[in-house]
């Protein structure tokens, strides 16, 4: 349920009904937008009749009952106002958000030495991007395959975060590690494997870095926002969402089916920012940047692109990955899509 209070009302009375509310037991959240402020209100709320607390005071415009099952990440509850994420990096604040330029996230799928995970660094930051990733924790479907170097790999992330100035963005996979990892990382994500971990869920929203939650490769829209729901509740607001492909029947020539109408459908329900990764949607390099393009005309506000040095050595996903050469290119392109949409600042792409 949102409380929603007249414009200019006074501290004092929005103090006021919040004291009366946590009185009744409930959890009010003061949530100041742009133009008013709103009182969230979750939990047990099925019971409460909206008229009764209208009643509570004649500075309260409205209240409204939110049906959906997502409360905090739902677009009612910042009364239709997106959310920016700004991420503090080295090279500037980086905002990501619906009227913001476009973000690029790249970077190759694993850290596997220092050499190559500077090197791509550099590149992708000379090409644009905003943020390097690199996977230190690898959740691989073969416990044979290469898991990922674990903490030595978060010393050579750093290592290119100090070279390049890019922000960090790296896989928690499991909630022990949370804590080294937001060391170095300045976003964590969430992979689809994961998305329905609830503790992890829970454990990464009681601290504050930001987070990439992925789609699970299976997930409805409902339960991935729920998943996001999670995080918000436990008292992180700042949650990136990102579309990395679902399970469809056909795997023949895509590795998933890459679900760009996620980007009108979100942008109906929830005011979270969302990122398209069109390099584990398609799972080959020669698709992506049509993905890539096409989800820039549809409004995403990010992308995640997996750049490797030498794809065809790559420890994990190197048919999915752009050489920088190709990266440069797809860059170039990128940006005339997203100029055409207002959404393109170069070189300094996004810094605040
Ligand atoms: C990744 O980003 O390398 C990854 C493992 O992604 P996902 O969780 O989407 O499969
Ligand atoms: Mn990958």
């Amino acid at each position: 349920m949102i409380v929603v209070m007249k414009v200019g009302t006074s501290e004092a009375e929005i103090e006021k009904v919040t004291q009366e509310l946590s009185g009744w037991g409930l959890s009010p959240e003061k949530i100041v937008g742009k133009h008013k402020v709103v009182i969230g209100l979750v939990g047990e709320t099925a019971a409460l009749d909206p008229l009764r607390i209208q009643e509570l005071s004649p500075a309260i415009e409205h209240v409204l009952s939110v049906e959906k099952p997502f409360k905090r990440v739902s677009l009612e509850y910042r009364q239709g106002e997106p959310t920016d994420i700004k991420v503090p990096t080295p090279n500037g604040t980086v905002t990501i958000g619906r009227n913001r330029p476009i973000v690029v996230v790249a970077g190759p799928c694993s850290v596997e030495n220092e050499e190559m995970i500077i090197e791509t660094a550099l590149r992708v930051k000379s090409a644009g991007a905003s943020f390097l990733r690199g996977g230190a924790y690898k959740p691989r479907t073969s416990p044979y395959a290469f898991q990922g170097h674990g903490e030595s790999a978060l010393e050579l992330l750093a290592a290119a975060r100090d070279a390049s100035g890019l922000g960090i963005i790296t896989e928690v996979m499991d909630s022990p590690d949370i804590a080294k990892i937001a060391e170095v990382a300045d976003v964590l994500q969430v992979g689809a494997r994961n998305m329905q971990n609830f503790s992890l869920l829970k454990k990464i929203g009681a601290q504050n870095k930001p987070v990439l939650l992925k789609r699970g490769m299976s997930a409805t829209i409902e339960e991935w926002l729920m998943a996001a729901e999670y995080i918000l509740a436990a008292g992180n607001p700042n949650v990136i969402l990102c579309e990395r492909g679902i399970r469809g029947f056909d795997r023949q020539y895509a590795r998933n089916t890459l679900d760009l109408s996620v980007l009108p459908v979100l942008r109906s329900l929830t005011h979270l920012p969302v990122m398209i990764d069109p390099s584990h949607g398609t799972g080959r390099s020669e698709y992506v940047p049509a993905m890539a393009m096409a989800s820039i005309a549809a409004g995403t506000d990010s992308l995640m692109i997996e750049v490797h040095p030498n794809p065809a050595k790559a420890l994990s996903d190197g048919p999915q990955s752009l050489t920088p050469d190709h990266f440069d290119r797809l860059m170039e392109e990128l940006s005339v899509i997203g100029k055409a949409v207002g959404r393109w600042e170069h070189p300094a792409m996004a810094i605040a």
